[in-house]
């Protein structure tokens, strides 16, 4: 079976551990994007189609939650992991609350974050499903109506 990459957009203040997350979603056949602050995340998905975020809860200026808020509220299909250290877990907890999937603990171990992108992944698709059939209804409705 043809595995079809998941788009996701890799945001952390932290430019070493982006680039390395990076190369490794890559060498499994996903298609990561780099974003280095909240801003540049809001920016790029205005940009670009993304399947699910990645996003570190500490960041200078705009901060996780706050990225977090703005990313469901502007793009609510998109699926968010939080990344978080030990000191943050409560904060991954409430991005949670606020529509995250789900929250990674730092240093991510890229087997939990695997399994944890393919559960993002089949709820966003599964959405975007749901959607679908719900407008399709709605055109039948429309056309039973001519
Ligand atoms: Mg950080």
């Amino acid at each position: 079976m043809i595995k079809v990459p998941t788009r996701i957009l890799v945001v952390d203040d932290e430019k070493d551990f982006v680039q390395m997350l990076s190369l490794r979603l890559k060498e499994e056949g996903e298609k990561p994007t780099p974003a280095y602050s909240g801003k540049e995340c809001l920016e790029t998905l205005k940009n670009e189609e993304i399947d699910v975020v990645i996003l570190d809860i500490k960041m200078p200026g705009m901060d996780g939650i706050e990225t977090l808020r703005e990313v469901k509220r502007r793009f609510p299909l998109v699926e968010v992991i939080m990344l978080t250290g030990h000191g943050t877990i409560e904060t991954a907890v409430e991005g949670m609350k606020l529509g995250a999937s789900d929250y990674l603990l730092k240093p991510a171990d890229f087997e939990d974050l695997s399994a944890k992108l393919e559960t993002a992944r089949k709820r966003k698709d599964e959405q975007e499903e749901r959607i679908r059939r719900a407008e399709a209804r709605l055109l039948m409705r429309k056309v039973g109506e001519i």
